[in-house]
């Protein structure tokens, strides 16, 4: 069964628990369309391999699972169409009363590449990562003789489309023969039109669905983006993302590179128009009373712990760190959430004896908060100051979120 994000988060949230007493967590990734025998095949071989492993218990443990995993895909038969995940391996608590126990994931999205790792806990990254904000904006670039199609995440660009057109250039013939050219021509035209509108429906129609598509952008040389936009080939969806159209030299591939650049300026107008709505969502909910806003440190960790969070909102100078100390003298332990500065210029003493305490470990908040929110499936939002409610945020505390639900 195909989970969705928030039955992933789950599952995730319980592998991460899960720490083996030696190497013996199985974790393996199985890209879609793979071939199935070859997994098989590939787990008997580790199971000969196995046999190697020093310590009975762990060889034991290690066998089992990979046992049980490949009597799973026996039964399966198949590949599931976005690939499967299973991990499996021994969760006891206790020594020598083994506890295996196996766990499969068909994400919501394509499982990537093959991976395969055997080790103290479970390899989650790359289902982590189909967890990570998946927001981007749809760019078209095209002219009469070609289109290119991609979409920007962050201020990376991916070509996912390119289409030749095959409309020939035009000819100054005259008399009968050059208008059925140019009738053969306008069909030509009217159909590399369709073709282009296909692709960027297969682009970008789920995303716009899903909410996942910021904004649409279509540039070219000539009048083709016109014709693309203001006549009916493009869906009403993705209509009502275009923020606008943009002149370019070029078309194709290097056109998208060069309409990124003129682009910026929009994105960065459409970026703080999301910001400013986001801190006025948290601003209302304050005003209201109504519980679903929380801000400061300590009471956005609590929601985000809980899975209550919707959207985690840091101002971008945010930059404490969890700061963990450690008294010398008694061992009392004590964490600070403090600035880079403070955790390594002052002193602190220890509240039970009065010795200088050691700086043990330091964390980066907004990543440590990060990775949590993509394990709960909440979003981030990085907020500028360059208006006034990121300054509004950022007198607040710098950091707050709007929750799913009231929690007090
Ligand atoms: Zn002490």
């Amino acid at each position: 069964m195909v989970m969705d994000k928030h039955q992933l988060s789950k599952v995730l949230e319980e592998l991460s628990d899960h720490r083996g007493r030696n190497t013996e967590l199985v974790s393996l990734y199985i890209p879609p369309e793979y071939d199935i025998r070859k997994i098989i095949n590939f787990l008997n071989s580790e199971q000969s391999e196995a046999q190697n492993i020093k310590s009975k218990n762990t060889r034991k443990n290690v066998i089992s699972a990979l046992e049980k995993m490949e009597r799973r895909l026996k039964n399966a038969g198949e590949i599931p169409d976005n690939g499967i995940a299973l991990f499996s391996g021994n969760v006891s608590e206790q020594e020598g009363r083994p506890d295996i126990q196996m766990w499969e994931v068909e994400p919501h999205e394509p499982i990537e590449s093959r991976r395969y790792k055997c080790d103290k806990e479970f390899l989650l990254e790359p289902l982590e990562d189909l967890l990570i904000d998946k927001e981007v904006y749809g760019m078209i670039c095209i002219d009469k003789s070609e289109a290119a199609i991609g979409y920007v995440r962050g201020n990376h660009l991916t070509v996912e489309h390119t289409l030749e057109s095959q409309v020939p250039g035009k000819t100054t013939k005259g008399g009968q023969s050059q208008q059925r050219f140019e009738r053969i021509r306008e069909n030509l035209y009217d159909t590399f039109l369709n073709q282009v509108a296909d692709k960027a429906k297969q682009a970008f129609l789920q995303k716009a669905r899903d909410d996942e598509l910021l904004g649409l952008i279509v540039g070219g040389p000539g009048f083709s983006k016109e014709d693309l936009t203001e006549k009916d080939y493009l869906p009403k969806e993705l209509l009502e993302k275009l923020l606008t159209t943009i002149g370019t030299n070029y078309s194709g591939e290097e056109g998208l590179k060069e309409l990124l650049n003129k682009a910026e300026d929009v994105i960065q107008e459409s970026e703080a128009i999301r910001e400013k709505q986001k801190v006025n969502q948290f601003l209302v909910n304050l005003k209201k009373e109504n519980g679903k806003s929380v801000f400061g440190l300590e009471d956005v960790a609590k929601a985000l712990q809980m899975g209550a969070v919707d959207t985690l909102l840091f101002s971008e100078d945010f930059e404490k760190k969890e700061a963990r100390f450690e008294c010398p003298e008694c061992g009392k332990e004590e964490v600070k959430h403090i600035s880079d500065f403070e955790a390594e210029n002052e002193s602190h003493s220890c509240e039970e004896c009065g010795a200088n305490m050691d700086l043990e470990e330091k964390k980066d908040v907004v990543e440590m908060f990060q990775k949590k929110a993509s394990q709960m499936d909440s979003s981030v939002m990085i907020i500028s100051r360059q208006h006034e409610e990121g300054e509004r945020l950022w007198n607040m505390g710098g950091v707050a979120a709007i929750l799913r639900y009231r929690i007090r």
